[in-house]
C-alpha cells in the first residue's frame, strides 16, 4: 500500500540547538580550535561608546569564515544559508527563534572596518599557526596568480573621460566613496607602536609617514612609474565598473579585467600563508617582492635562509637585495647572454674578478673604462687596433673603436645565483615551489571563490584575499594543529649546496643557524616603528 505523508509541524518543546548539532560537526571542531574573542580588540576603535549595539564583531568574522568554507558569493546568500542551517546558527551563537543580522549590515560593517582590520585578523591567524608550531620560517616561497575582476572588459573607457565622469557622478550623488578609499583607516598597530621605546621620536614618525610601500598603499600602482617609453594600456583606459582593475591577457588571446594576488608561503609542511597582497594586474610580479619579504621577515621575526620564486622574480634588484641580506635567492635567472643576435653576447666573454676585466673569445682583454650614463653599470672596452685586426670581428662587433661590454653593478650577485643552478638544493627548491604554492592558488580558486573576486575596488579585493588566505591558514590549523612539522626531515631534504666559492665583499654571509621565534614575541607590541640600525640588527 502506498503511504501518504501528512505535513504537520507541532511546536518544538524542550529542544536545544546544542542537542540538534552533532558532536562531530565541522563547525564544532572549528569553534573548539579557534578562539575569535581577539577580534573585539581589533575593532574597538571603530565603535562609539554609546548608541544602539551593533552586530557582534565575533559574529561578523564567524560569518566571514562560513562564507569561506561554504564558498558563498554574496552576503544575501550567506544569510539564507545561516537561516536554514542548524550548525551555522549554532556556530554563530543564535538560537532557533533569534532573528539573524540583516545581510546589508555585513557590507556596512566591512566598510567600517577597512582593510587594516582584515590584515590584523589575517596576522592573528598566522600568530596562531606560529603558536601551534606550524611555521618553519627558514624557507619562503613567492608566487602570484591572476584573478578576474568583477567587471567586464566592455566597461573600459578613455582614462581621462572616465575619471571626469566618475568625479561628476560622485559629486552629484554626494557619495563619499571615492574619498573613503583615500582616507586612511585607523591602524590597530598605531596603539601598539605607542608603547615602543622610540615612540616619542618625531623625526622617525615623520620619515615613517613619508615612506610608502606596496602594502601601506594597499597594492595601488604608481601611475608615474614607467619601465620604458611605451605607455601601458591602463594609462589610457579605465573601467567605469571597477576603476582599479586593469586589462590582463589570459590563455588563447583572451583579455579580461583583473588583479594580481601575491602569496608568501612558508616552506614548512603546513604551508602557512605568511603574507598576502593584491595589486592591479598591470603590476609586474617582481615589483612588490621585496616589500612583501621585508614585511614578512620583520613582522614574524623569522631568519629566512632562502627564498624561492620563478624567473619573474629574478630581477637584478631583487636578487641583489636578497643576497646582500644573506638570503639565498633560489630564482631562475633569465639568460640573455647567449641570445642569437648575429654577434657574440656577454656569455661569450669571461669575467676575471681578480683583475676586473673581460677576456674575449680571441683572448684579448676588455678593460674597465667608465660608468654607464644611467650609472647602472660599468663599461669595458677592447683596444680598437686589436679588434680591427681580429679574424672574429665580423661575429663580434661592427664598431671601429673596439668591442664594448656593459656589466651591471649587481652582476656579481647574478653570477653567484647562477652558481646555484644544478645544485641539489636549488633544483629541489624549484621543484618544491610547484607543489607548495601553486596548489594553494588552485585550492583558493576551485573551492573558495578566488577565480573571480566578488567585490570591486582594490581595498575590497585586498580584504577578500586576506579572508581567503586566513581561511586557508585556519584549515591548516585544523589539519595540523598540535603537531609540529618534522623539521629535521625537511632540513635533510633541503640540504644546502656546497659553497659556490663566489665571495662578494658587500654581501652578508649566508646564515647557518636559526632561532625559533618565542611565544612571548606575540605578546609584544608591533615591530613596525623600528630604526634602521635595529632593522639591520634583526637581520643578523
Ligand atoms: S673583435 Fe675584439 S673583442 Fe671581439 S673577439 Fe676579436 S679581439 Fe676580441
Amino acid at each position: 500500500m502506498m503511504g501518504t505523508k501528512l505535513r504537520h509541524f507541532s511546536p518544538l518543546a524542550n529542544l536545544s540547538l546544542e542537542e540538534l548539532v552533532p558532536n562531530n560537526n565541522f563547525y564544532r571542531r572549528l569553534d573548539a580550535m579557534l578562539d575569535l574573542s581577539f577580534v573585539r580588540d581589533l575593532v574597538e576603535d571603530c565603535y562609539a561608546c554609546l548608541g544602539r549595539p551593533s552586530v557582534d564583531p565575533m559574529v561578523f568574522f564567524r560569518l566571514q569564515l562560513v562564507m569561506f568554507f561554504e564558498d558563498i558569493r554574496s552576503e544575501r546568500q550567506l544569510m539564507e544559508v545561516a537561516a536554514d542551517r542548524l550548525s551555522v546558527r549554532w556556530f554563530l551563537g543564535y538560537d532557533l527563534d533569534e532573528p539573524l543580522p540583516d545581510h546589508s549590515s555585513l557590507s556596512r560593517i566591512r566598510k567600517r572596518y577597512g582593510v587594516e582590520v582584515f590584515r590584523r585578523f589575517f596576522e592573528r591567524i598566522v600568530e596562531e599557526c606560529f603558536e601551534a608550531g606550524l611555521v618553519w620560517g627558514e624557507e619562503l616561497f613567492f608566487d602570484s596568480t591572476k584573478v578576474e575582476a568583477n567587471a567586464d572588459v566592455d566597461s573600459l573607457r578613455s582614462r581621462s573621460i572616465a575619471e571626469n565622469h566618475l568625479k561628476e557622478l560622485f559629486e552629484e550623488t554626494g557619495s563619499q566613496e571615492i574619498e573613503d578609499f583615500d582616507t586612511p583607516h585607523l591602524s590597530p598597530d598605531a596603539l601598539a607602536t605607542d608603547t615602543l621605546p622610540m615612540a616619542g621620536d618625531e623625526s622617525l614618525k615623520e620619515s615613517n609617514a613619508r615612506s610608502e610601500g606596496w602594502i601601506s598603499r594597499k597594492g595601488r600602482q604608481e601611475r608615474t612609474f614607467s619601465s620604458g617609453p611605451r605607455k601601458r594600456t591602463a594609462d589610457r583606459l579605465l573601467s567605469t565598473t571597477d576603476p582599479d582593475a586593469t586589462p590582463m591577457r589570459l590563455g588563447e588571446g583572451e583579455t579580461k579585467l583583473g588583479y594580481q594576488a601575491y602569496y608568501v608561503v612558508d616552506g614548512g609542511k603546513a604551508r602557512v600563508v605568511l603574507n598576502v597582497l593584491v595589486t592591479p594586474s598591470e603590476v609586474t610580479e617582481n615589483r612588490p617582492m621585496l616589500d612583501l619579504l621585508w614585511s614578512s621577515v620583520f613582522r614574524w621575526r623569522i631568519r629566512s635562509r632562502r627564498v624561492t620564486g620563478d624567473a619573474r622574480y629574478g630581477t637584478r634588484r631583487n636578487v641583489a637585495a636578497l643576497e646582500k641580506a644573506g638570503i639565498r635567492a633560489y630564482v631562475a635567472i633569465p639568460n640573455f647572454d647567449f641570445r642569437d643576435t648575429g654577434l657574440f653576447g656577454p656569455g661569450h666573454f669571461r669575467y676575471d674578478p681578480e683583475k676586473d676585466l673581460y677576456i674575449c673569445p680571441a683572448d684579448q682583454r676588455l678593460h674597465r673604462r667608465a660608468r654607464t650614463s644611467g650609472n647602472r653599470g660599468t663599461q669595458y672596452r677592447a683596444k680598437a687596433e686589436a679588434c680591427n685586426a681580429c679574424e672574429l670581428k665580423a661575429r663580434c662587433t661592427t664598431s671601429e673603436r673596439g668591442r664594448m661590454l656593459y656589466r651591471a653593478f649587481e652582476e656579481d650577485f647574478y653570477d653567484r645565483v647562477r652558481g646555484y643552478r644544478g645544485t641539489f638544493a636549488y633544483e629541489k627548491a624549484l621543484r618544491k615551489r610547484r607543489v607548495w604554492v601553486e596548489p594553494l592558488f588552485a585550492e583558493a580558486k576551485e573551492w573558495h571563490g578566488m577565480r573571480r573576486f566578488r567585490l570591486r575596488r582594490l581595498e575590497k579585493v585586498n580584504m577578500e584575499a586576506l579572508l581567503i588566505a586566513s581561511g586557508q591558514n585556519v584549515k591548516r590549523l585544523l589539519a595540523f594543529g598540535g603537531r609540529r612539522p618534522k623539521k629535521l626531515a625537511q632540513a635533510a631534504a633541503l640540504r644546502l649546496p656546497s659553497a659556490s666559492g663566489h665571495q662578494i665583499g658587500c654581501a652578508r654571509e649566508h646564515r647557518s643557524s636559526y632561532s625559533w621565534p618565542t611565544k612571548a614575541f606575540f605578546q609584544q607590541a608591533g615591530p613596525f616603528l623600528i630604526q634602521g640600525t635595529q632593522k639591520r640588527a634583526l637581520l643578523l
